[in-house]
């Protein structure tokens, strides 16, 4: 079964909006001009940028998604944004467990497994976030730790809605902004053994259609060859995709 692969862009805190109109405005003519694969291209900007970038890309194929939502639909929850409101302004993705999440705002796997359930029920899909330090790379515990990531973030979600109601993105913290790459054999190595889990989590038939995204100082010179390996689904850009130019050679490295 062929995955479609995606590539999305994470502005993080970056882009008021008039620099996330602009950025957008460049990168819808590049891909009008230049991309011919069939690649999902999904723009996570910040909030404040949702609506108006909607309108943007109206009748274009780019998604929109947010860089987080809350886990309750409503409520006093200060400074908080839910899915329904997310949908309502367009949005069909939303990332979750981004590794910033877990560092600086404390977000655990069983918030984040509550974060993933709301999101899927209020009709978002959930690109989840999995990946190991530099520290727990170096001491050999990353299986461990990615094995719990999956696990107890994906408790309770069934089989049947996962393929396509579900992103996994396996981000190696030490990879993140550093300028430093998985090599593709080791993120072909963490993608295999993520889809080994993912079939025992829910089946192989499941896990076999989920799409896993690669992310870690991805750029147009190592696209080609991360998206080539059997396992890597595309990819999750964070500096890279600040860039029009360099988020489209690496649209373009889709083939
Ligand atoms: C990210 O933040 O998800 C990311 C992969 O960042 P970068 O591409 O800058 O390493």
């Amino acid at each position: 079964m062929k995955r479609r692969k995606i590539v999305a862009g994470n502005w993080k805190m970056n882009n008021d909006l008039n620099e996330a109109l602009g950025l957008v405005t460049e990168i819808k003519g590049i891909v009008k001009d230049e991309v011919r694969n069939d690649a999902e291209i999904i723009l996570f900007p910040p909030y404040i940028s949702l609506a108006s970038i909607a309108k943007n890309i109206e009748k274009h194929p780019i998604l929109l998604g947010a860089q987080n939502v809350h886990q309750e639909n409503v409520g006093a929850y200060t400074g908080e944004i839910s899915v329904s409101m997310l949908k309502s302004v367009g949005c069909s993705y939303v990332i979750i467990g981004h590794s910033e999440r877990r560092q600086y705002f404390s977000e655990d796997n069983e918030l984040l497994n509550l974060k993933i359930k709301r999101a899927i029920s209020g009709g978002l899909v959930p690109i989840y976030c999995i990946g190991e330090t530099l520290e727990e790379r170096e001491n050999g515990d990353f299986w461990d730790v990615l094995k719990t990531q999956l696990w107890e973030g994906l408790e309770g979600i069934s089989a049947e809605i996962a393929p396509e109601k579900m992103v996994i993105a396996y981000e190696p913290v030490w990879a993140i902004g550093t300028g430093k790459t998985a090599s593709t054999e080791q993120a072909q190595d963490v993608h295999s053994y993520i889809r080994e889990e993912l079939a025992e989590i829910f089946s192989p038939e499941t896990a076999a259609q989920i799409r896993i995204l690669y992310g870690g100082s991805v750029k147009p010179d190592n696209a080609k060859e991360l998206f080539s390996a059997p396992d890597i689904d595309g990819g999750l850009i964070g500096g890279a995709s600040l860039k029009s130019r360099d988020f489209c050679e690496i649209i373009k490295a889709v083939g």
